[in-house]
């Protein structure tokens, strides 16, 4: 793996592609810094052996240049955490960017503009009227792949060296994400540590596996799930699926679930997967009881009952006690586990009781030697919520890029950089 750990960078100019993508409130101050402090071992890595760090990211979904999403409201927070000034381009292009470029001083930092204020960044085609036909289209997007070749060059160009450490864009095949990575030699281009860390996070569930390997998918719906279940089904030991998706299955082996969330359309696939998961000889965990409410709602009236007999009325919000048992014991016994979704509506305080279950039970496997990845979204704010993060071995960052490398696909950030 091509990481930063030994390079020497004194003297070179590095451009650092960051995921500085955090939630600002309406004066633009960070409501959570986790994905700017996650950056900063690789900036202060560079720092100190004596490199010139080019940050460039992505803020939001702009359409164009806007003040809401200007990276400008982020200079006064990374010097305080970098403790050193950082120049601010206001243009990510155009000629006062590449003079101020190339008169960046040995070991100054320059933080520029959202990249994202140009379509080439994402290459998707912008100000397309609502009619525009489908050969439009396609022209649209033919010639701002052009344009986007010469973006990437550009940004390329501002720097010897290029380092990704943005894991949470790195599914995507965006210019500063993957493309501008064609510019540099394979000597000139790495990982920085959060991306490290993260791509090590994953082989360890994916390639080097310690066993048993138990993976608890939770979440709403099977079908935004369904390609990470079918690659985990080669991979896994044991297969707890939980959640809303919990009802599709009990529903489609012929259970009463009430009012509980379910997906009529993929009761074949349910039965489908339960089968798949018997001839592969993975042992497929689902809830034996539900806590059950009378409306969606934290304060509605509760009970539990078995899972497939859930009164009219009722729906199944969380797992019940006897289910909290039945995942902890297996999950205990694991060597690797893989946490993606809650057990229930963990947004309702009455209704996290199995999602902290499913965490202590990983964090007593953790103590006792277990490799634990939390990941994809929902589970992360889980953890977090529980103030348990410390507990597990790791907590990806990358919710969408998380997702798609378990599912087993190649992520276009990682490639660009191991090619
Ligand atoms: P996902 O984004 O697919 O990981 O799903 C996470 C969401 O699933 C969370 O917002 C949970 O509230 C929701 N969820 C989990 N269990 C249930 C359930 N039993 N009924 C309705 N929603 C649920």
């Amino acid at each position: 793996m091509k990481t930063l750990c030994n390079y020497d960078f004194s003297g070179k100019k590095v451009f650092v592609r960051v995921d500085f993508n955090v939630p600002l409130d309406e004066g633009f101050k960070i409501t959570d810094d986790t994905r700017m402090r996650a950056a900063l071992p690789t900036l202060k890595k560079i720092l100190v052996s004596g490199g010139t760090v080019i940050i460039g990211s992505h803020l939001g979904r702009p359409k164009g240049t806007t003040d809401k999403y200007s990276l400008k409201h982020l200079v006064k927070p990374l010097t305080d955490m970098l403790g050193c000034p950082v120049k601010f381009a206001d243009d990510c292009m155009g000629k006062n960017t590449e003079a101020t470029v190339s008169n960046l001083s040995k070991g100054s930092v320059l933080l520029l503009e959202n990249l994202r204020f140009y379509a080439e960044e994402e290459g998707k085609p912008r100000d397309l009227p609502e009619n525009a036909s489908e050969e439009e289209k396609k022209a649209a997007k033919k010639a701002l792949k052009e344009k986007q070749k010469e973006f990437a060059k550009k940004l390329a160009s501002y720097a010897d060296i290029y380092v990704n450490d943005a894991f949470g864009t790195a599914h995507r095949a965006h210019a500063s994400t993957a493309l501008m990575a064609e510019f540099f030699d394979a000597d000139k281009k790495m990982f920085g540590y959060l991306m490290e860390n993260e791509v090590k996070a994953v082989k360890r569930v994916l390639d080097d596996i310690a066993r048993p390997f138990t993976a608890i998918m939770g979440g709403s719906k099977v079908s935004s799930k369904i390609e990470i279940i079918e690659n985990l089904l080669d991979k896994v030991d044991n297969l707890i699926i939980t959640g809303g998706m919990t009802y599709t299955f009990t529903k489609a082996e012929g259970g009463k679930i009430g009012n509980s969330i379910v997906e009529n359309d993929k009761l074949t696939l349910a039965l489908a997967l339960k089968k798949k998961a018997k001839e592969k000889g993975v042992n497929l965990i689902l809830a034996v009881d539900a806590k059950i409410a009378d409306s969606f709602s934290n304060d509605a009236k509760t009970g539990f009952c078995d899972v497939d007999k859930i009164p009219d009325g009722w729906e199944g919000l969380d797992v019940g006690p006897k289910t909290e048992k039945l995942y902890a014991d297996v999950i205990k016994e694991s060597k690797t586990i893989l946490w993606n979704g809650p057990t229930g509506v963990f947004e309702f305080e009455n209704f996290t009781h199995g999602s902290r279950a499913v965490a202590d039970a990983i964090a007593e496997a953790t103590k006792k030697g277990a490799f634990s990845l939390v990941g994809g979204g929902d589970s992360v704010a889980c953890i977090n919520k529980f103030k348990m993060a410390e507990l597990v071995s790791y907590v990806s960052t990358g919710g969408g890029a998380l997702l798609e490398a378990i599912e087993g696909k190649v992520l276009p950030g990682i490639a660009a950089i191991e090619k």
